[in-house]
């Protein structure tokens, strides 16, 4: 297994890489990295993994770069320890364990995102508030979203990053019954059966943060309800392939000058 990093950058290859990942998959990845940047869920920080159509026990994910800039050539594969298969000495992310923990411990998870986005870090350091299913685009948060508090698994004095294998099983606990979890003081991680439904969440979930905080500020707020949060998921996640193919689009044509 490859040794956590915590400073560090070239990591190592230790297996060759597997029959080709799809074209399609790889285009989508790249294309989420692009939609999510745009729509200001990532920054310079953040990613998008994917697995591996043919190898469920690998995943894809950019190397260490800003999400904005990422191209089909800068897409890696990983084993579920963390390990890149053909990084060739390129940098990966420190934080690459959330993808292959995740990915180990929901089979039916095929996409991901980990993200600082603006309005979900307030809602991660405040106690007793969880983050919350405010409207319908947005039901899978449910009634209260998780918080992974890194002080529990690492102890006092962590730089707060999923920088090894425990810390990213720690983290996996989280999604046994939730698609999102927030990680305190930190940002979330959100999980989707697919690259576009993984790029709606976190899209929506930071939007739902958002929404959330303002209304907090006038009064009681109505939440969905744990009904109306599974309705939501049902009708309203089937509209995926809308904004997806909209998102997609733009980022194109955005980048095609
Ligand atoms: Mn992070």
């Amino acid at each position: 297994m490859f040794p956590p990093d915590r400073i560090a950058v070239h990591a190592a290859d230790t297996a060759a890489a597997g029959d080709a990942p799809a074209p399609g998959l790889i285009a989508d990845l790249v294309a989420a990295n692009h939609i999510l940047f745009d729509q200001g869920v990532v920054d310079a920080f953040g990613h998008i993994s994917a697995r591996h159509d043919k190898r469920p026990d690998r995943f894809l994910l950019a190397r260490n770069m800003a999400p904005g800039n990422v191209t089909a050539a800068d897409i890696v594969e990983f084993d579920l320890d963390g390990n890149p298969v053909n990084a060739d000495g390129r940098k990966v992310y420190l934080e690459r364990f959330i993808h292959g923990e995740i990915f180990r411990a929901r089979p039916d998870v095929m996409a991901m995102v980990h993200s600082h986005s603006h309005n979900i870090v307030p809602l991660s350091v405040v106690k007793d508030v969880p983050l919350r299913a405010i409207f319908h685009m947005a039901g899978f948060i449910g009634e209260a979203a998780p918080v992974f508090e890194i002080r529990e698994a690492g102890g006092d004095g962590t730089d707060l990053l999923i920088s090894d294998n425990a810390l990213g099983r720690a983290l996996a606990e989280k999604f046994a019954d939730a698609d999102i979890a927030l990680m305190r003081g930190h940002g979330s991680t959100v999980v989707a059966n697919s690259v576009p439904l993984a790029v709606y969440r976190a899209v929506y979930a930071e939007l739902n943060a958002r929404y959330q905080l303002q209304a907090s500020g006038l009064g009681e707020i109505t939440y969905l309800t744990a009904a109306e949060g599974r309705a939501c998921v049902g009708r309203v996640e089937g509209q995926v392939q809308r904004p997806w193919d909209l998102w997609k689009a733009e980022a194109e044509k955005r980048r095609a000058a």
